[in-house]
C-alpha cells in the first residue's frame, strides 16, 4: 500500500454527482470507482433506521423512501440546518456532506489504502461562509482538508495537464492561452476566465449562480407532467414525495434521453390514474431556454469583467454534466464563434484537478518544488458594514471588490467614539449590493480588551486578509499591539459542534 502521507486526493463533492481521484505512480490524475463500479456517486444520503446509505442504493430509494431522503445539501451549506426532517431529526448541510465524504471516502480506500488528506472542490462562486463549510464537511469525515480549490480551475488545470502545459522541462515562454471554462452541473453554474501562460493558472474574472444547474431543468418537465396530470385528473402528482421523487427520476432520464434523441417518453402513475407524455428536444429547449439565457447572460458579463472580447478566447472550455445538452454547446457556439472545446471529461475534469492541486500541495510539504502555480480571484466583494453619514442607514462599504486577485490584504481604521471604550464590534458581508441586508453575512468580529483609558477617536486597525482559496483572516492592531478578537459567525457549527458531529459521523474523535 502506497504511503498515506504521499497520496494526492482530489474530491469533487457536487451537488447532485461527486467523484473522487488520484495521482498514480507517473503523477497521473485517475478517477477512482466507487463500489457499485461507477466513475460518480450520487450525492444522495437515505437514512435508514440506524444506517445511512449514499449514492446509487440511496436515489433508487426515492420512489419508495422519499421522506428518509436528502439531496442537494451543497445548495444549503451557509444556512445552519438542511431544511428537511431526517428521522426525526434536522441535521447541518455540512453534516451530510460528511456523511457523502466518508463513502467516497470508503470506497476510494479499497483501491489506494487509507488517507486523510484531502483537497475539496468547491464552485467558484461560492461565498466565504460556504468554503467554511466546505473544509468543515471535511473535517467532519475525518479528513484533513490541505485546501479547497474552484471548481473550473480545477477543471483548468485538468485540461492543461492533458495539453501537457504541466510536462516538466516544458518552455514559460510561449504565448499565454486565455480559456473560458463553462461548469453546468446539477445544481450550480460557474464561469471563469483563465489565462494558462507556462506554468501559471490565473483566473481573470468569475461569475456563477449556486442555485441553477441541471436541476432546475429537471424541474421543468416535472412541472411539465405534473400540470398536465392536474388538467386531466385534477390532481397534483407532486403532493405525495414517493410519486415525486419517482416523477424526478423519470424526468431526469427523460431528460438525458433527449440528449441523444429527438423525443423521449415521461409516465406518471397517480392514485390510480396515468399520463405518458411524449417531450420532444424542441419542447424542452423551448421550456428551459430562460435557464440557458441566464447562464449565456452570466458567461458575457464575465467576459467583460475579465477585459476580454470572444474572439480574444483561445479555448470555450465545458464541464458540468448538463453540457451533455445539445442546447448548451449550441448556444456557447453561437455566442463565442467557436466550437467548445469537449476533451475534458465533464465528470472527471474537477476530480483530476482536485488531484493534481493535492498533488504540489504535498510536494511543497515534503519540499519539493511544484511544477504549476495557481492564481485565484474573489468571487464576491467584501465589506464591512457602516453607517451612511447621510441617511443614517446602514451600507455595505466595500473594501475588496470582486475579481481582486489572491492573496489580498485590505486596511480599514475605525474609531472608537468615546474616552475609554472597551470594545468594537465590525459586522463584515460579502456582496456587490449597498444594502447589508442583501448581502452575505460573514459575521461579526468583536474586538474587545481594549486597552483601559483610549481617548475617543482612537484609530483602530483591522486588516482583512483572503486568502488564495477565498478564506478570509481578520487582524487587529490598536497603538502598535496586535489584538485578540473573534469572529461570530451565524449559521457556523462551532469547534466543539464541529467535534461532536466529527465523533458521531465517522467515529473519529476530533481535536487532535
Ligand atoms: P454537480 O457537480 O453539480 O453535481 P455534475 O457536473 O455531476 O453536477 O452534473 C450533473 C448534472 O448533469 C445532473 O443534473 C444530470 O442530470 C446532468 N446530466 C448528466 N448527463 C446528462 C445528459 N446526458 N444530458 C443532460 N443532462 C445530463
Ligand atoms: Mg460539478
Amino acid at each position: 500500500m502506497p504511503n498515506p502521507e504521499e497520496l494526492a486526493v482530489g474530491i469533487d463533492l457536487g451537488t447532485t454527482f461527486s467523484a473522487v481521484a488520484y495521482l498514480d505512480d507517473l503523477g497521473r490524475p485517475q478517477t477512482l470507482m466507487n463500489a457499485e463500479g461507477d466513475k460518480i456517486t450520487p450525492s444522495v444520503v437515505l437514512f435508514e433506521g440506524n444506517d445511512v446509505i449514499v449514492g446509487k442504493e440511496a436515489v433508487k430509494a426515492m420512489a419508495t423512501d422519499m421522506e428518509h431522503i436528502a439531496e442537494c445539501a451543497k445548495r444549503e451549506l451557509g444556512y445552519r440546518m438542511f431544511h428537511k426532517v431526517l428521522g426525526g431529526r434536522q441535521f447541518p448541510p455540512e453534516a451530510l456532506q460528511s456523511w457523502i465524504l466518508n463513502k467516497l471516502r470508503a470506497d476510494a480506500q479499497q483501491q489506494i489504502g487509507p488517507f486523510q488528506k484531502v483537497v475539496i472542490t468547491v464552485p467558484a462562486y461560492f461565498d466565504e461562509v460556504r468554503r467554511k463549510a466546505t473544509q468543515d464537511a471535511g473535517y467532519i469525515a475525518g479528513f484533513e482538508v490541505m485546501d479547497i480549490i474552484n471548481e473550473p480551475t480545477a477543471a483548468a488545470v485538468a485540461f492543461g495537464f492533458q495539453q501537457g502545459f504541466l510536462q516538466p522541462g516544458r518552455q514559460d515562454d510561449a504565448e499565454p492561452r486565455k480559456i473560458l471554462v463553462y461548469d453546468l452541473g446539477g445544481g450550480t453554474f460557474d464561469v471563469t476566465v483563465m489565462e494558462i501562460g507556462g506554468h501559471d493558472f490565473v483566473a481573470l474574472a468569475t461569475d456563477g449562480d449556486v442555485q441553477l444547474g441541471g436541476r432546475d431543468w429537471d424541474q421543468r418537465l416535472v412541472d411539465f407532467v405534473a400540470e398536465e396530470f392536474i388538467r386531466k385528473f385534477g390532481s397534483d402528482p407532486r403532493e405525495e414525495p414517493n410519486t415525486a421523487g419517482r416523477l424526478w427520476r423519470e424526468c431526469e432520464d427523460a431528460k438525458r434521453t433527449l440528449s441523444a434523441r429527438a423525443k423521449a417518453g415521461i409516465a406518471c402513475d397517480y392514485q390510480g390514474n396515468a399520463v405518458r407524455l411524449e417531450v420532444t428536444r424542441e419542447m424542452f429547449q423551448e421550456m428551459t431556454q430562460d435557464l440557458l439565457d441566464r447562464t449565456a447572460f452570466t458567461t458575457r458579463q464575465t467576459l467583460q469583467a475579465a477585459g476580454l472580447e470572444w474572439s480574444d478566447l483561445d479555448r470555450v472550455l465545458m464541464v458540468g454534466g448538463s453540457t451533455r445538452m445539445p442546447a448548451v454547446g449550441e448556444m456557447l457556439t453561437a455566442l463565442s464563434g467557436q466550437e467548445p472545446d469537449r476533451s475534458v471529461s465533464p465528470d472527471e475534469a474537477v476530480a483530476h484537478g482536485a488531484a493534481l492541486h493535492a498533488g504540489i500541495l504535498l510536494a511543497q510539504f515534503h519540499g519539493r518544488s511544484p511544477n504549476f502555480r495557481i492564481k485565484n480571484v474573489n468571487s464576491h466583494s467584501l465589506g464591512v458594514v457602516a453607517t451612511d453619514s447621510k441617511t443614517k442607514r446602514p451600507r455595505n462599504a466595500i473594501l475588496v471588490p470582486r475579481n481582486t486577485p489572491l492573496p489580498v490584504t485590505a486596511k480599514r481604521v475605525f474609531k472608537t467614539q468615546k474616552a475609554n471604550q472597551r470594545s468594537v464590534l465590525v459586522q463584515i458581508v460579502e456582496g456587490e449590493s449597498a444594502s447589508p441586508d442583501d448581502c452575505s453575512q460573514i459575521g461579526k468580529c468583536s474586538i474587545r480588551d481594549l486597552p483601559a483609558n483610549l481617548p475617543a477617536q482612537t484609530p483602530i486597525e483591522v486588516r482583512f486578509t483572503y486568502q488564495e482559496n477565498g478564506r478570509l483572516t481578520v487582524q487587529v492592531k490598536v497603538q502598535e499591539n496586535e489584538l485578540q478578537h473573534e469572529i461570530t459567525r451565524e449559521n457556523t457549527l462551532t469547534q466543539d459542534q464541529l467535534d461532536s458531529w466529527r465523533q458521531y459521523v465517522s467515529g473519529v474523535a476530533g481535536g487532535q
